[in-house]
């Protein structure tokens, strides 16, 4: 049976950046337009990406596997340990990926683990001007008994 928990979504936040090849050049302007606020995270991505961000903003970037060569499954596992706080999920919505029952896990294992995920860009920029970015943030998790 599953029961309620509740974690902490700490003001020092960890989050995960992935984008599809086809909108990886969208990924990388807002992660420019918000390098300020990223440079106060550690990020985690999936391995093309993360070198691409890494790049991009100057900075470190812990940089998993290629996301179809495991890097989403690592991710998901990763949030399901609460070691990731928010992703931001640029997913390719016309085509059809060799990896999409990854991208599926990884996303389902986001709403489970209920953890703010944004898979467009104005997402990306609502989540960013929350009020909760810069503020310890309280979730409610399941529990299995
Ligand atoms: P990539 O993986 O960053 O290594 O390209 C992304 C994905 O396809 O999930």
């Amino acid at each position: 049976m599953t029961a309620i928990k509740t974690r902490i979504l700490p003001k020092s936040k960890t989050i995960a950046l992935v984008a599809h090849d086809s909108r990886k050049e969208e990924l990388i302007k807002w992660a420019k337009a918000n390098a300020t606020v990223l440079t106060g995270f550690d990020i985690i991505a999936t391995g093309t990406t993360g070198k691409l961000v890494e790049k991009a903003l100057g900075k470190p970037v812990t940089c998993f596997l290629s996301g179809p060569y495991g890097g989403d499954q690592q991710l998901g596992s990763a949030i399901a340990e609460g070691k990731i706080h928010m992703v931001v999920f640029f997913w390719d919505p016309l085509e059809q990926q060799a990896h999409d029952n990854d991208v599926k896990a990884l996303q389902r294992l986001a709403v489970l683990w209920n953890i703010p995920l944004a898979c467009n860009r104005a997402s990306a920029d609502f989540m960013f001007n929350s009020i909760y970015m810069d503020t310890d943030y309280e979730i409610e998790v399941p529990e299995l008994k």
